[in-house]
């Protein structure tokens, strides 16, 4: 693949050609904060935001997907994917969706969601400014982003582009790129390594040794229990995850026998997540305490799918941290707690 440099006065003209030829959704400024969006003018585009409120797996996995109707006369899916760019993810983000991508794919193929995924070429870019509650510098360190399709960083004049599929390859034709120089390639390299020193939070502890640890504190259930006192059980720190792909699903019928299947974010700290029906009117609720939803996110992140995803199951982007009303879910605060028990 190639590394190639756009001037900053051309890059209006590459994001209006590719409009113009296919959706994009890119980072755009919310009141003070940013949101993934379909973006309708070339300057809406905020390559500087720190982080989104809600992480792109929105575009795969929405907060409300039919997944099929149906009548009287039979069923027919939902899916309609449409190709489109996704630009501007950060790399923890699309570390993130390595990690959705698996785990919609490795067995039962989730077609609503892969629908989706297929149908995106993803640039990623340099993180331009660290949120404040962010330590994506020291969790998962050994696993290296894969599922983008080419690399945007910002430097002096303009943007390093570097392509690594050949969808990110033909994203060039829409834009005036020249092939980078040696000293422009370093100028990214050292861009985007400076972004790894401004996390303002850090894990003191390797991936391994957090596991064993947290692992190990499970039966702590006074801990446990200190450490979800104030938690409200409202699913923030679950909604805003990139990590998080837990889904409800529910019929909705009309009066004609036509309907349609919905699946919906779910979380597991909300107080009937693990709520089971028994029959005849009964149910159980298997993690019914506070602290045993609290103990199960916090165990879903540092252990559980360590094996199967190569790494911890939280990329650091910070968002539950800075969600949390009581500023209580915050894996850094909560594993070095349990580090230093
Ligand atoms: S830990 Fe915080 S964000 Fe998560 S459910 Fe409890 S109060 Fe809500
Ligand atoms: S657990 Fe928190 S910091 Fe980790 S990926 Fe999820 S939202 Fe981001």
């Amino acid at each position: 693949m190639t590394t190639s440099f756009i001037r900053s006065d051309d890059f209006a003209a590459f994001l209006t050609a590719m409009m113009e030829a296919v959706p994009v959704y890119g980072p755009v400024a919310k009141r003070s904060r940013f949101v993934f969006e379909r973006l309708e003018a070339p300057d809406e585009l905020r390559l500087d935001y720190d982080v989104t409120i809600l992480p792109p797996k929105k575009l795969f996995f929405p907060p409300a997907q039919d997944l099929l109707r149906f009548d009287e006369a039979g069923v027919e899916a939902a899916l309609e994917p449409t190709e489109k760019v996704l630009l501007g993810v950060h790399f923890y983000d699309v570390k993130a969706i390595d990690q959705t991508d698996l785990l919609f794919s490795e067995r039962n193929y989730d077609v609503n969601y892969m629908g989706h995924r297929e149908t995106t070429t993803i640039v990623a870019s340099n993180i331009q400014n660290v949120s404040g509650r962010a330590f994506f510098a020291s969790v998962g360190t050994d696993v290296q982003p894969e599922g983008h399709d080419a690399f945007l960083t910002a430097i002096e004049g303009g943007y390093v582009f570097e392509t690594r599929t050949e969808r990110g390859e033909a994203l060039l034709g829409y834009g005036a790129f020249q092939p980078a120089t040696d000293a422009q390639i370093d100028e990214a390299a050292r861009v985007n390594a400076a972004a790894l020193e401004q996390c303002p939070e850090k894990l003191e502890h390797g991936t391994e040794e957090i596991a064993t640890k947290v692992r190990a504190a499970f039966g702590d259930d006074e801990l446990w229990n200190e450490l979800a006192a104030d938690c409200f059980s409202c699913g923030t720190c679950n909604t805003v995850c990139p990590t998080c792909y837990c889904f409800d699903v529910q019929d909705t019928w009309n009066v004609d026998q036509s309907g349609q299947r919905t699946r919906f974010w779910d979380g597991c700290l909300t107080e009937d997540f693990a709520k089971c029906s028994l029959g005849d009117g009964g149910s159980e609720n298997f993690r019914e305490q506070r602290g045993q939803r609290f103990r199960h996110r916090i165990m879903r992140k540092a252990t559980y799918l360590n094996e199967k995803l190569g790494g911890p199951a939280c990329v650091g982007c910070g968002r539950c941290s800075a969600g949390c009303t009581a500023d209580i879910a915050d894996p850094v605060r909560v594993i070095n707690r349990i580090m230093a028990s």
